[in-house]
């Protein structure tokens, strides 16, 4: 249960400022990004380690900013990944010009968010990299290792590229070293209860006190399978022989190893002693040299009860960066610093955060038919992303307790953090409806994060786009509708039938066109399109997740709709009954153009 809290919706922003005034000997705050970095700025000449995620996990992500870590952490509200704007705000304010290395734990929402993000710094000249973690031998297989999620292994892969920069590297070194860390590194781990999320009652799942989860993640997924629940020693044979497995031994791994017992928020460190006492002896028994292990909180879940074991097969060069000091509020570890070459203390020049939101771009140049100035259409738009506002709001707690079947029960939290923040932008956008979107798209994706903030913010902004240079017809609309298709696939890459939001949103765009092409106005076009949505939508009750967090669960989530789909025809059915108190239909033919020509771009 999360007992310290005000508002649930200022939670992370209350911690970021309490963990400011308590640290501020190591922060500082970036500006306007939601982000935390070594106090100072960046170090002129070094390579930034720049890592991030969703909160909940402390001390991953903001206690490992500090010497021998990382440069600056990128703070997500509470398991939903950062913005893409607050993370490129991030990378520009940390690059001391020898780059920055982006390095998190492998999740669809963060891959989405700190990919745009780099797109745009690279675009910029910045030297960006990513080296993401896949430590969960639960969630893949090893033939397929590189579709793991990241779990506690997050700790060495950082630990090595801080380490590996502190010392001077450069950045295809420090990049190399964190590859290789991340290859070396595998957890497992179990869960015997589930976390509570700020503002909940109820945990996101709960285990029978005779049980256990197998396999956990660590925003509140249940484990890939339950099991028996058994006595310490039982339960460190459990962890340590698939972890000592031939398969999952990687390349090169010797007889010396790192060692970390990860509690995830409510296991005592007593318990993780006593754990540890019997990992320590199999792992002797089986051959590895511990060096320098861990036991206690360092990837923590809110307060999951659970623990995981991760091994980390050490060469002598891993070694020393693993042994090298660091201090950071979170982890501190003395000793000599490896010889390095030392970087003066001044920022880089130009580096101050950009103040203009992500892909707005060239909206009001670019504009076409569509970029006049409609106030009464500009006010249908406002109203209708209030009326999605209103709907989403009434229903966040049945899409938070869909999500948390197989996901992290977020979705309804973040799309209506996202709708807030759009509808706030919107009132103050002016009066051409196509920008008020793009407008309320980028507000959707910077303040929601996540991967549902991320998609709905692309497809906000490229309906809005398509919106500006072609009017608001049916035909437009069509069109417009077509855009956000092929902007939502460009970022996620989903496939009908992978259990998403796009299982909703196609059929009913389909539907949609085939009405407006027999010459229906927009408002009955989108009311007669509904059913086909709604139906898209139940259907995927009966898919298996292949998309996003849920996708490791898989099985786990049949039975249940996708989230993202069931709140895609909420705000479908809200927007068609603010297109019904619109008079005057508009009828013009639709050629259906768009959808066909993103179709061909799949
Ligand atoms: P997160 O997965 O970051 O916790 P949310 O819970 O807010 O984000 O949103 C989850 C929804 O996002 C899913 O139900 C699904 O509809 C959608 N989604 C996730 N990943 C993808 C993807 N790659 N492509 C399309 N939709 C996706
Ligand atoms: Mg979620």
């Amino acid at each position: 249960m999360t007992t310290v809290f005000n508002r649930p919706e200022a939670f992370k922003d209350e911690m970021v400022e309490g963990l400011l005034a308590a640290y501020g000997r190591y922060l500082d705050e970036v500006p306007d990004a939601s982000a935390v970095m070594r106090r100072g700025g960046p170090l002129a000449g070094k390579v930034s380690v720049v890592i991030g995620g969703g909160s909940g996990h402390y001390p991953t992500f903001a206690g490992f900013v500090g010497a021998g870590l990382a440069d600056g952490a990128v703070i997500g509200d509470i398991f939903t990944s950062p913005s893409a704007e607050h993370i490129y705000r991030s990378v520009l304010a940390l690059d001391g010009g020898a780059g920055v290395l982006l390095s998190y734990g492998r999740y669809s929402g963060d891959i989405m968010n700190f990919g745009l993000a780099e797109t745009r710094a690279r675009a910029e000249g910045i030297d960006v990299r990513t080296v993401l973690v896949t430590d969960d031998i639960a969630s893949a297989p090893p033939e397929r290792s590189d579709e793991r999620r990241g779990i506690a292994g997050d700790f060495c892969v950082f630990k090595v590229a801080g380490a590996a920069a502190e010392r001077g590297d450069d950045m295809d070194e420090v990049e190399r070293l964190a590859r290789k860390a991340n290859a070396r590194t595998r957890t497992l781990g179990v869960a015997f209860g589930g976390c509570t999320l700020p503002g909940s009652s109820e945990p996101l799942f709960s285990v029978d006190s005779d049980r256990m989860e197998i396999g956990l993640g660590i925003h509140g997924e249940p484990g890939v399978r339950s099991g028996k629940r058994v006595p310490g020693d039982e339960l460190a044979q459990l962890l340590v022989e698939p972890l000592l497995a031939g398969a999952e031994r990687p390349p090169g791994a010797g007889g010396r190893a790192a060692v970390l017992v990860d509690g995830l928020g409510r296991t005592k460190y007593e318990e993780l002693f006593v754990l540890y006492r019997e990992v320590a002896r199999l792992l002797h028994a089986g051959g590895v040299s511990v060096v320098a292990p861990e036991v206690g909180e360092l990837v923590t879940s809110l307060d999951m009860a659970g623990c995981s074991l991760t091994v980390f097969w050490l060469d002598e060069e891993l070694e020393e960066l693993w042994t090298a000091p660091a201090d950071s509020p979170g982890y501190r570890k003395p000793g000599v610093a490896l010889a390095r070459t030392t970087h003066a203390r001044t920022k880089r020049a130009g580096s101050a955060p950009a103040g203009i939101p992500m892909a707005m771009g060239d909206t009001e140049a670019k504009s076409g038919a569509g970029g006049v100035a409609d106030s009464s259409a500009a006010a249908v738009v406002r109203s209708a992303l209030t009326s999605m506002l209103e709907v989403i709001e009434s229903a966040e707690e049945e899409l938070g307790h869909i999500d948390a079947v197989a996901g992290d029960g977020d979705h309804g939290r973040g799309m209506v953090r996202g709708l807030r923040a759009a509808v706030g932008a919107a009132a103050k956008a002016g009066d051409v409806p196509g920008a008020v979107l793009v407008v309320a798209g980028a507000a959707w994706a910077e303040s929601a994060g996540g991967a549902s903030g991320a998609l709905w913010g692309a497809m906000l902004q490229s309906f809005g786009r398509s919106l500006v240079e072609n009017g608001t017809g049916a035909e437009a609309v069509g069109g417009a509708l077509g855009e956000a298709i092929t902007s939502l696939v460009a970022l996620g890459d989903a496939e009908p039938g992978d259990k998403t939001m796009l299982d909703a949103l196609e059929p009913f765009v389909h539907a949609y066109l085939e009405r407006a092409r027999a010459g229906e106005g927009v408002v009955s076009a989108w009311a007669a399109a509904l059913p086909a949505g709604q139906k898209g939508a139940q259907y995927t009750s009966s898919l298996v997740s292949k998309r996003g967090r849920s996708a490791v669960l898989g099985e786990r989530s049949r039975g249940t709709p996708d989230p993202g789909a069931v709140s895609m025809m909420y705000c479908l059915a809200a927007v068609s009954r603010v297109l019904a108190t619109v008079p005057g239909c508009n009828t013009a033919k639709l050629a259906g153009k768009a959808l066909t020509a993103s179709r061909r771009k799949r």
